[in-house]
């Protein structure tokens, strides 16, 4: 391990099991400990199984935050195309119509917060390795 990289860089798992895992919210490197903590979208700082540091540098986040973004857009996006396809609704006022779609918004930003952070975190992590420090301690 000359280059600095844990075991898992040379072994490299697939895309479709690094997805699956971050679908999971589970870590990257361990696949057991938990990504998140609590039921309220917060990051935990490193996992609890392996010690993996979640936070690789400040403002990391920002990613998942665009991917967040990037889903909202395009289910939002989806919805709206497919909105001739649904019957109309006169009665109810543009201002209440707005309203909905502001909820409809909302609700996705918050839905998706999980899955863009754990993919962010996992692409990363896949991509670009990092070390665990109670890996870094064995050898
Ligand atoms: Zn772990």
């Amino acid at each position: 391990m000359a280059d600095g990289r844990n075991a898992r860089a040379e072994s490299k798992p697939r895309i479709l099991d690094v997805l699956l895992y971050a679908l999971r919210y589970r870590c990257p490197n361990c696949h057991a400990g938990p990504i998140f903590k609590g039921r309220f979208n917060q990051v935990l700082i490193r996992c609890p199984n392996c010690g993996l540091a979640y936070f690789r540098e400040p403002g990391y986040f920002v990613g998942g935050m665009i991917l967040t973004y990037g889903f909202t857009v395009g289910v939002l996006i989806l919805v709206y195309l497919l909105t001739p396809l649904m019957p109309t609704f006169g009665w109810i006022s543009e201002a209440t119509k707005y309203g909905l779609w502001i909820g409809f918004t909302l609700l996705l930003a918050v839905i998706f917060v999980r899955p863009a952070y754990a993919l962010w975190l996992s692409l990363d992590y896949w991509l670009d390795p990092w070390q665990a420090p109670r890996q870094a301690s064995k050898g």
